[in-house]
């Protein structure tokens, strides 16, 4: 069931199969160590440092992104690769299937890309008769199974290999076998034919240096430099703002996207790419084509939280968040779940804003989103904006809250009702829990917590007694 608005995240969350939820927590917890291990173990002086200077340079490109845009044009062109601007996520779609058709594409290979996500442009080429195959193990999963990614680094935190070795059982992939090393063979062996097979390969960008038009890829299995190298057209379908100013500028990215993501010192590949092949190489696309999406984006640096666009989709803040970690990805409805997806979504949602304008109440406003964000992103800060938005405009899952949230915001607003409730204190704590348990409204809290115990004493009383005698 995906929840209609994010009031129903608690029933959501308690609705997962425990296994399910047991595979997100252990996913997204272990993640996050590794991230704390690989940060603090070799920057225990400078960690700070270094995501405040990411930050910094994202910013800045984007404050003159239109400069960079300008300049990473020239230095693809210069390289040989063409280069187009696509103002929505269904005209970056179109463009890539005219490519395609003029040049006569059947089957299609993509390594994991999230604007592809964001236009969804497997179902649309799908739809016009090109054959798409996912290469990234995590996605060629989630299209067997006709399923949606559930994290952006991680597409199937929620699945574990039991339920993987089913799927690569019914798809005819051998029989049922849950060892994760038989299953990546598995795949590899599947995928390796499809890239050979293929006439087109179509990948996203992590950066793009305006200074020479060098892409970056990265990946864990090497699937993004397959889907390049193996076939004749190279289509880059790119965010606008995965732009970095110079080449000097990767090594800080990258030395800590990997971190972040994953706990790794660097993924295991990285590649580098400005330009199709040249006469004498002996592999690569014969033509290349980049494609820079705007999707919104403009929109939302035009916005009082243009911030978000500083991303590098490393997950950090994912696994570090309480909600993500119970509710899962699927629960934001959206293609970007968790702390960055509660901005982001409504943010590109445009005119559609107010459906999801209940995202940015998913958050306890804990900070660990942006303790963690490579490039310090202050997300609880986006966050309270966006749900001033969101009452501002009038949505109406923007406003209220639960019930029990609603009642306290009335008690707190107003002194008499406040006192009258701290005068409850002593009654409600002595109530034994059996009897809370079937108030419903406090069902959801003391069914899994016990009150403290009532230490005796009356704050107001000891503030009135000390207040007469400071006279
Ligand atoms: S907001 Fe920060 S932590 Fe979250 S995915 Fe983006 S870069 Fe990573």
């Amino acid at each position: 069931m995906t929840p209609k608005s994010f009031q129903q995240i608690d029933k959501f969350a308690r609705d997962l199969p425990k296994e399910v939820r047991a595979t997100v927590y252990d996913g997204s917890k272990s993640t996050s160590e590794k991230r704390y291990d690989s940060i603090w173990r070799d920057y225990p002086e400078t960690a700070d440092v270094l995501r405040e200077t990411a930050g910094k340079v994202k910013q800045h490109t984007l404050e003159h992104l239109d400069q960079y845009l300008e300049q990473a044009e020239k230095s693809l062109t210069a390289a040989g690769a063409k280069v187009h601007f696509a103002s929505t996520g269904d005209r970056a779609n179109e463009i890539a299937l005219k490519l395609m058709q003029e040049r006569g594409v059947k089957k299609m290979v993509k390594s994991k890309s999230m604007v592809t996500e964001e236009t969804h442009l497997v179902p649309y080429l799908e739809k016009a008769g090109i054959e798409c195959v996912e290469t990234d193990l995590g996605e060629f999963i989630v299209q067997i199974d006709h399923d949606h990614p559930s994290h952006i680094v991680k597409p199937i935190m929620h699945k574990n290999r039991r339920q993987i070795a089913k799927s690569f059982e019914r798809e005819g992939l051998g029989d049922y076998n849950d060892d994760p090393e038989t299953i990546t063979r598995r795949a590899r062996v599947h995928l390796r034919k499809k890239y050979f097979e293929a006439d087109c390969g179509v990948t996203g960008a992590n950066f793009v240096s305006a200074e020479s038009g060098r892409m970056v890829l990265i990946t864990n299995e090497g699937n993004a430099r397959f889907c390049m190298a193996a076939t004749k057209l190279h289509i880059a379908i790119i965010g606008i703002e995965k732009l970095v100013p110079r080449d000097q500028d990767l090594s800080l990215f990258l030395n800590l996207i990997g971190r972040s993501g994953t706990g790794q010192q660097l993924t295991v590949y990285q590649q580098f790419i400005n330009g199709p092949k040249t006469p004498g190489q002996p592999d690569g696309p014969e033509e290349m084509h980049v494609i820079f999406v705007d999707n919104k984006r403009t929109e939302v640096l035009a916005s009082e939280c243009k911030e978000i666009l500083r991303c590098i989709r490393c997950g950090a803040c994912l696994n570090v968040c309480p909600i993500y970690r119970q509710a899962s990805g699927h629960a934001y409805r959206s293609v970007y779940p968790g702390p960055v997806g509660a901005v982001l979504s409504p943010l590109l949602a445009g005119d559609k804003f107010p459906e999801l304008a209940d995202l940015p109440k998913a958050s306890s406003l804990c900070g660990a989103c942006n303790e963690v964000c490579p490039v310090n992103i202050p997300i609880p800060d986006l966050l309270l904006c966006l749900r001033d938005k969101g009452k501002r405009e009038g949505a109406k899952n923007a406003s209220a809250g639960t019930p029990p949230m609603g009642m306290y915001a009335m008690m707190a607003s107003q002194p008499s009702a406040w006192k009258a409730a701290m005068r409850l204190g002593y009654a409600v704590n002595i109530t034994p829990q059996a009897m809370m348990n079937v108030v419903p409204a406090a069902q959801a809290w003391t069914s899994v917590r016990q009150l403290p115990k009532w230490r005796g004493g009356k704050f107001r009383d000891w503030m009135g007694e000390h207040d007469k005698d400071a006279k």
